[in-house]
């Protein structure tokens, strides 16, 4: 179950379920591009921690929303480890309020990096997920997106959105062999988790019929199940790991 020889991008690999990623790929001796926006120093000590466990690993620094530095970092990427077999889209952020109160700009800033991101990096990648030998595509959304969460209208129509997209990738990779499959976390203890004031986490919390958070870990193992072979014959699909809250 190795991805020995296999090429990955993983965004937003500075920290949280991105980090969970890149070092899980890592150890199952992929070489892996962290991509990170401005955590510097955090996605450095993640290529460490790839290579401390016999991994390679570069940093990878680009805004995902800003289409001219995804290019350049793909440029990098490719000169540094060769064209990309496995590309998860997982950078993301959220910027909540009513939707009274929101204002066009909180609505541009989350779908720019979540959708913008999402387009500006599999389209430099598109290539190389088609000549791959079973390319890999994995988008990272959100059970937001399947349920709408108060206080969430930009965040959860993006996480919507990246379902037509999958779908539609996944139409057109599969002549080469090619996935793309969507991973719909419910809610993970992150940062982004962290940001949530807690009289809202323990009304999340009742909702779930589990009865905890997911870890890192949990959503991390649905997506090495994607990026190997024996997932193969899987694509266009949305897969939940959310604690039973939606299916
Ligand atoms: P997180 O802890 O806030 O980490 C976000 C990561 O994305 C960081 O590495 C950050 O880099 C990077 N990032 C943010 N904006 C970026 C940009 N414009 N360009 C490049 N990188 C950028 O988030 P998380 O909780 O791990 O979430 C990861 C993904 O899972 C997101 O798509 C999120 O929507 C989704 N998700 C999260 C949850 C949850 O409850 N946590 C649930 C469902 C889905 P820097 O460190 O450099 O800022």
């Amino acid at each position: 179950m190795s991805l020995d020889g296999r090429t990955c991008l993983v965004t937003g690999a500075s920290r949280g379920i991105g980090r969970g990623i890149a070092e899980e790929l890592g150890e199952a001796n992929a070489t892996v591009a962290v991509n990170y926006r401005s955590s510097e120093a955090k996605a450095h000590e993640v290529c460490e921690r790839i290579e401390d466990a016999g991994g390679e690993a570069v940093p990878a620094q680009a805004d995902v929303s800003d289409k001219a530095a995804v290019e350049e970092m793909y440029g990098t990427v490719r000169d540094e480890i060769g064209p990309v077999d496995v590309l998860v889209n997982n950078a993301g952020i959220t910027v909540d309020r009513k939707f009274e109160n929101m204002t066009r700009e909180d609505w541009d800033r989350v779908v720019g990096v979540n959708l913008g991101g999402v387009f500006n990096c599999t389209k430099v990648c598109f290539d190389d997920l088609k000549r791959a030998e079973e390319g890999r595509l994995i988008n990272i959304s959100s059970v937001v997106g399947q349920a709408g969460n108060y206080g969430q209208a930009n965040y959860a129509t993006t996480k919507s959105g990246l379902f037509g997209f999958t779908r539609t990738i996944a139409l057109e990779l599969a002549n080469e062999g090619s996935t793309a499959n969507c991973v719909a976390p419910g809610f993970v203890r992150t940062d982004m988790l962290e940001d949530v004031p807690e009289r809202v986490q323990e009304r999340i919390l009742d909702r779930i019929p589990l009865g905890r958070f997911a870890e890192v870990e949990d959503v991390v193992s649905m997506v090495s199940f994607l990026a190997k072979e024996r997932s193969g014959y899987m694509t266009g699909q949305i897969l939940g790991v959310n604690g039973g809250m939606e299916w």
